[in-house]
């Protein structure tokens, strides 16, 4: 798929900090809308509605009936007790893990299901790399009974063999994408080509803070939900105070950007942590990938590269124009950790506090392990976003514990 078109570097800036973006969805030099002619109305028709909804009472009553209902809302706010006495910190976790299906994708894939719904569509499409999006856009679109066609690279059909099956029971139809590399940037360009072909039925539901204007400023609405939450919990917690570190891992930045726009506006230091084999922000240059500008992992010709990450969540060469931006500013930092700190990490959490967390916010928490005492102060509280379970990752776990390389 060719970039035939750029539009709209022209409006303001938001105004401020994780406010909308203009309306051309511009963070900063990041965002925008890089997509095909063919692709613009569909988009423009997605932003309207949006935005129309997202300020209707009824739309986010009905919303909230169904993260309250179905999805298991509100989550929990946990204390671990015991990390945070061997630590010296007071360290709190706000427990997506507990949600339906399993992790904070549910936040998303409901909110554009919904919508989806209401602009008329009967059928929604995504595209998946691990296969943990396509499981949850498949859920919700079970639950609103609309087909769902899922895009996933070859390469990836075969990595991912029990996601498949699991989309499959959910009454989904996964295509595989042989093209290219055969993996997850080859099923985005299946996706919209799809979408231009079928937008008048057809929802692309985006899995992260990632694509054309507007879904990352969607996305990160629907993912809001995170963070005002945990800010409110954390209130009560701490007696009036906010947290003094929020840290969340990131892959594209959704649970991250969720998190943050809860604390954007407080002193709190916000911290995103990537995977070393997939840090856009730590490695990345500025480029245009999944039809937005932002920081990607890219080689001397601009060819994106493939991100190689212990957990799947986390393969994703680019990352939220939003994250980009904030990064840009100094309002979020952002490091990364390797494979083994995330071991490390996932196993202490399960032993001590008896939580098994995915491989993904494992990164979060191994960051935190790294750094109490050196750029976290004894004493600090900490608040890490727990984005889902490690139930997934137990199979590969033991596979690297039996035989480490
Ligand atoms: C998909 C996934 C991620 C990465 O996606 P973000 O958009 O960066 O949040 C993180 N954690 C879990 C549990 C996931 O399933």
């Amino acid at each position: 798929m060719s970039i035939v078109d750029e539009i709209g570097f022209y409006g303001t800036e938001a105004s401020s900090l994780m406010d909308p973006p203009g309306i051309d969805g511009r963070f900063g030099e990041f965002g925008g809308r890089f997509i095909p002619e063919s692709l613009i109305p569909a988009c423009t028709e997605l932003e309207e509605r949006f935005t129309y909804f997202w300020t209707d009472p009824e739309f986010r009553a009905e919303l909230y009936d169904m993260l309250t209902t179905y999805a298991g809302r509100p989550t929990a706010l946990t204390e671990c007790s015991q990390l945070s006495k061997e630590l010296d910190i007071l360290l709190m976790l706000k427990r997506e893990d507990l949600t339906h299906t399993g992790s904070h994708k549910i936040n998303n894939v409901l909110g554009q299901a919904l919508l989806a719904k209401r602009m008329g569509k009967t059928r929604l499409i995504a595209e998946t790399g691990a296969g943990q999006h396509g499981v949850a856009t498949a859920t919700a679109a079970a639950y609103f009974g609309m087909q769902c066609t899922v895009y996933m690279g070859e390469v990836d059909v075969k990595r991912q063999e029990l996601n498949v099956f699991r989309m499959k029971l959910l009454g989904a139809q996964v295509v595989p994408v042989s093209s290219g590399s055969k993996t997850l940037k080859d099923a985005i360009n299946e996706a919209f080509r799809d979408w231009v072909a079928s937008c008048d039925t057809t929802h692309y539901c985006v899995g992260s803070v990632v694509g054309p204007h507007p879904y990352p400023w969607m996305v990160r609405e629907f993912q809001s939900v995170i963070g005002n939450e945990a800010r409110e919990q954390c209130r009560r917690h701490l007696e009036g105070y906010d947290p003094d570190y929020v840290v969340a891992c990131v892959g594209g930045g959704s649970n991250a950007a969720g998190t943050f726009a809860g604390f954007a506006a407080t002193d709190s230091n916000l911290v995103g942590v990537e995977a070393e084999g997939g840090a856009a922000i730590g490695k990345g240059g500025i480029g245009v990938v999944h039809g937005m500008r932002s920081r990607l992992m890219q080689d001397e010709n601009g060819q994106v590269l493939e991100a190689h990450s212990i957990s799947a969540g986390l393969d994703y060469p680019g990352i939220g124009p939003e994250h980009s931006y904030l990064a840009s500013i100094g309002r979020v930092e952002y490091f990364s950790v390797n494979d083994a700190e995330v071991i490390e990490a996932f196993g202490r959490l399960s032993r001590v506090e008896g939580i098994l967390p995915a491989l993904e916010p494992a990164h979060a928490l191994a960051w935190v392990f790294r750094e109490v005492g050196k750029k976290i102060p004894k004493g600090s509280a900490v608040l890490v976003t727990l984005s889902g379970r490690g139930d997934k990752d137990v199979q590969q776990i033991m596979d690297i514990l039996r035989d480490p390389k």
